[in-house]
């Protein structure tokens, strides 16, 4: 299978370079060719494997020029108990007629690392396939956990250097702490002044910049993504959904065959795109509900076909999903059209902040896919309604999936069985939370979150305790003009 380009669609090249160039040089983003089908039968048999048997059966289908071995290696190295708290490395909660999956029992508590555990095994073998020799380091703009996630996923990993961006208010206490305490010789974190589209703006500028490359070059190194504009970031993200999709069938909640809703909170849309790529595959999904937060610049733009970013930037409770700029938007509405219209719109967006889908493109996102948002006070109440009913704790994100679900159940009666990507774990979004539960708020973040532990008997995760006691290492500050040449002086001083 070969992987072209939303921007180029004439352009030919094996998953190794897609994963090990991140982004395409004309701007676009790298996709599949065509999307491989997984059968009924296939999804069944994943109950008798553990998850990263799993995960190698999913790989086969979109890395074919990976080996079986190869791609056994990444998959057994990624998700195991060394990485993960549970064996079956996700889980799901049921709460009545939903079903919560939980994807942050890995190492930094957000979904985050069901990609960013393997991403780096990946990206190692496809340098190795092609020869590259070049340093590669990753550029990573973060609205709070994929910055730690490829911390962790990266740290000390031969071959490879890692530079993290985020916004200086625009990431959680406990996220900021997890990025600037973090050990390895080849890391590197630092603040902009700005919010998550300035980061992801700047760090998809210093891609493009073709002196960059070349001054990079002349030191022996090369750049690439561990954001989710890298397909090695969107493919491990399907297979959760077709797992858990087995797992439903195996504990009996349901038939074979029967459709289920998928609910994602969303901001930069990989996780929504991976949940609508396995239901390309054949996965039997119904409604894709897209959830966001304040920032509705998907809800609006989904019931009226107008992605317009001119319009007020807020900080939310959920910061994960604080974001204008959805990346992978353009996968979707490349899979949905052709090259041609992605550039115009993208050539829009750029040159005026915003672009109209025509109505053909609109009718088909809409047949798919449900967009709804809610604010603060509304993800407070559900964190607290959730807690009351069920003893169960969301965390913010997780909780405006929740709503937007209940909303769209109120306004559809669709009664479909849903499952609601949970993706952080609530101690992440500690002052939200704690609100939520009406504890007493502190200066202290570890007060804060031992105070959750009293309330709702949830353990607190070992790797967030054990930040209490870590200084931090990180201290710069930059602005988002600054950003090219601080990675060039690191790199420099580097060598
Ligand atoms: C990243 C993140 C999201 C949004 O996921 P996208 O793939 O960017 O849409 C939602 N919740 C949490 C906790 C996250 O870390």
């Amino acid at each position: 299978m070969t992987y072209k380009s939303t921007r180029d669609s004439n352009l030919k090249i094996t998953s190794a370079e897609a994963i090990a160039r991140g982004i395409s040089a004309e701007g676009g983003l790298f996709l599949p060719e065509e999307i491989p089908t997984i059968t009924l039968e296939e999804i069944k048999e994943f109950s008798a494997l553990p998850y990263s048997a799993r995960a190698t059966k999913i790989f086969k289908k979109f890395l074919t020029d990976f080996t079986d071995e190869e791609i056994e290696m990444c998959t057994k190295n990624a998700y195991s108990t060394k990485n993960f708290e549970t064996e079956n490395i996700t889980e799901i909660a049921k709460l009545d007629n939903k079903y919560l999956l939980e994807l942050w029992h890995g190492k930094t508590c957000a979904f985050k690392d069901m990609a960013l555990q393997i991403l780096p095994y990946l990206l190692v073998v496809s340098a190795k396939k092609l020869n590259i020799s070049k340093e590669i380091v990753i550029l990573v703009a973060t609205s709070g956990d994929t910055g730690k996630a490829a911390l962790e996923g990266f740290k000390d990993i031969k071959g490879t250097r890692i530079i993290v961006f985020y916004p200086e208010d625009g990431v959680s206490p406990m996220q900021k702490k997890q990025m600037i305490t973090q050990y390895g010789d080849n890391v590197l974190v630092c603040a902009v002044k700005g919010n998550f589209d300035d980061c992801q703006n700047g760090v998809k500028a210093i891609f493009a910049d073709k002196d960059t490359e070349t001054a990079l070059s002349t030191l022996n190194c090369q750049l690439s993504s561990a954001n989710s504009i890298n397909w090695g970031r969107l493919a491990p993200q399907i297979i959760y959904y077709i797992s858990a999709y087995a797992d439903l069938i195996e504990k009996g909640e349901i038939a074979d065959g029967e459709k289920i809703n998928i609910v994602v909170p969303t901001g930069n849309f990989g996780n929504i795109l991976a949940a609508y790529y396995a239901k390309k595959m054949g996965l039997p999904i119904n409604k894709l509900i897209c959830a966001s937060n304040k920032n509705k610049i998907l809800t609006d733009f989904l019931s009226t076909g107008v992605y317009d970013c001119n319009r007020e930037f807020y900080t939310t409770s959920s910061p994960s999903m604080d974001i204008l700029i959805s990346s992978n938007l353009e996968r979707l509405l490349y899979l949905l059209s052709d090259d041609e219209s992605i550039k115009n719109w993208f050539d829009q967006l750029k040159k005026t902040g915003k672009y109209q889908v025509n109505s053909d493109v609109l009718n088909k996102l809409q047949e798919e896919f449900y967009g709804g948002f809610c604010d603060d006070k509304e993800t407070q109440d559900t964190i607290k309604s959730v807690f009351k009913e069920y003893n169960y704790l969301a965390d913010t994100h997780t909780a405006v999936g929740i709503k937007v679900y209940d909303d769209y159940v109120s306004k559809t009666d669709d009664k479909t069985k849903t499952l609601i990507a949970s993706t952080a774990n609530p101690y992440k979004f500690s002052q939200a939370v704690l609100q939520a539960l009406g504890g007493n708020i502190s200066a202290d973040e570890f007060t804060q979150i031992e105070e959750i532990e009293n309330i709702s008997n949830l353990t607190i995760p070992k790797s967030l305790a054990d930040l209490k006691e870590k200084s931090p290492i990180y201290k710069d500050i930059i602005s988002k003009d600054d950003m090219k040449n601080y990675v060039l002086n690191y790199i420099k001083s580097s060598k």
